[in-house]
């Protein structure tokens, strides 16, 4: 299946911390169905762009559950931090546009201003003016965010509105160590390949805005998104890779991927299915974007 006939490229981008857990295998559950469903093509980001978590056997080891469950993928893994060349000419793009500054502020100092956002503490702007140069190693580099706001309309979700400077502040693109942050990598990988359909949980619904103002920047296109609905443990936080948290058992995955349509709350098949094929085409036939509720 290679999509080309549906137009539709969605993907799945886990990030390689640790073994997949039942939440990243309702988000791979989603984003695969959605692009099946119409034929589409389902790609496979290794999403390795934060070198300090990334760990290589949990990559292979993502690959390989992933495999098992029967979540087979098209063309050939993409991995970002093999992209930083990309990633760099994104930023002189921005540097271009006069939407880049360099900043020395601490994460203390930032959480010591006080100032609160969509995500935690907000820049309080100290370097905006400043110009220090933005060659300089060392120093993070931030997005200069406009006083706009920013609609996005979400297949799940509805519409979602965020004014980047007042709600989000001033964001990091290239952090201080000199690697290049999640927000900007995205946006450029999912563009260089092509990316139209973006499903994934709703821990991102509100990086959505910046990262549609990023693409607007750059002269990228925008894909359809939706946000999925997050699987929390019993004291409600989101399931991490980094604690090991509810790692999917590999050598049993039909209860676990009825599980997940179950959660996403899609028709399940009235007997239990003899075996992931079987699984499969039925969920493939029975997919409903409508059927996911509205939940962070
Ligand atoms: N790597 C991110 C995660 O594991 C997903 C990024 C994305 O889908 O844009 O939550």
């Amino acid at each position: 299946m290679n999509g080309q006939a549906g137009g539709y490229r969605g993907r799945f981008a886990p990030s390689p911390t640790g073994p997949l857990h039942f939440g990243s295998l309702v988000a791979a559950c989603a984003s695969f169905l959605d692009a099946r469903a119409v034929g589409g093509a389902w790609l496979l980001r290794i999403d390795d762009i934060d070198q300090t978590r990334a760990r290589r056997e949990a990559a292979d080891d993502i690959l390989r559950t992933l495999e098992a469950f029967g979540l087979t993928w098209d063309e050939t893994p993409q991995y970002p931090s093999q992209r930083a060349e990309r990633h760099r000419a994104a930023l002189a793009t921005l540097a271009r546009r006069g939407r880049l500054y360099a900043c020395d502020c601490s994460r203390a100092r930032v959480r010591a201003a006080g100032l609160q956002g969509a995500e935690g503490p907000r820049y309080f702007g100290r370097c905006r003016a400043r110009g220090l140069p933005l060659e300089s190693a060392g120093l993070a580099l931030r997005a200069r965010t406009p006083d706009e706001t920013i609609r996005v309309v979400d297949r799940v979700h509805g519409e979602i509105a965020q004014n980047l400077q007042r709600d989000l502040g001033d964001f990091i693109v290239r952090r201080a160590d000199g690697g290049f942050a999640y927000q900007l990598a995205v946006v450029v990988d999912d563009a260089d390949w092509g990316i139209d359909h973006v499903v994934r949980g709703a821990d991102l619904l509100l990086s959505t805005p910046r990262q549609v103002w990023l693409q607007r920047e750059l002269g990228l296109p925008t894909p359809t998104y939706a946000h999925l609905p997050l699987v929390r443990d019993a004291a409600g936080r989101k399931l991490s890779k980094s604690d090991r948290a509810h790692p999917v058992e590999r050598n049993d995955p039909l209860p676990a991927l009825l599980s997940a349509l179950r959660f996403l709350r899609q028709p399940l098949p009235p007997e239990r299915p003899d075996g992931l094929d079987e699984l499969w085409r039925w969920a493939i036939a029975h997919w409903r974007v409508r059927a996911l509720p509205a939940t962070r």
